[in-house]
């Protein structure tokens, strides 16, 4: 399953449970829906757009969840302060830029999170290996492009090699 549908079906979860959640998403991205999550099997879920990863603070919940959690600015001192107070928090995020480097502040994330599960689709490449990189298409500036299938492909490490050394062409 795709990490949005994982948000989505607990933030689902938790409302069953009785808990009062609050689901986030990077304001740069509006790819599908403007204030709502939107899963590829068309699953949907209101989502409040924030920049910074302190605005969470502002909104009161027992259980807080944010996608797309690599486009965040700020740091992730909001969310301990929260979690120090009983607070639980489900984030999902891009771990890599396409340059392998830590995408903004999942590094930080990963190192306090209780629970890491790391996904990976098959390579569109050799639809073989695990594609633990995302190879993008275009020439970019920084390391913030937003976009979907159509700029980045997940690829395994020997086609992100071959692609980056002119052994396959897209
Ligand atoms: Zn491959």
């Amino acid at each position: 399953m795709e990490k949005l549908g994982k948000i989505i079906d607990e933030a689902n979860r938790q409302k069953i449970a009785g808990k009062k959640i609050k689901v986030f998403k990077p304001i740069i991205d509006n790819r599908f829906s403007e204030n709502s999550l939107v899963d590829r099997n068309g699953q949907k879920i209101a989502a409040i757009n924030i920049e910074n990863i302190e605005e969470i603070k502002s909104y009161d919940a027992d259980v807080y969840l944010i996608d797309e959690f690599q486009f965040l600015k700020g740091d992730i001192k909001a969310i301990q302060d929260l979690e120090s107070k009983g607070k639980k928090f489900y984030i999902a995020g891009l771990n890599l830029t396409t340059e392998k480097k830590p995408f903004g502040k999942m590094g930080d994330i990963l190192c306090c999170a209780d629970n890491v599960q790391m996904m990976t689709s098959i390579c569109e490449i050799c639809k073989g290996e695990n594609a633990i990189y995302s190879y993008c298409k275009i020439q970019k500036t920084g390391d913030v492009l937003v976009g979907g299938d159509d700029i980045y492909i997940p690829v395994c490490s020997n086609c992100y090699n071959r692609l980056l050394n002119g052994e396959i062409k897209l």
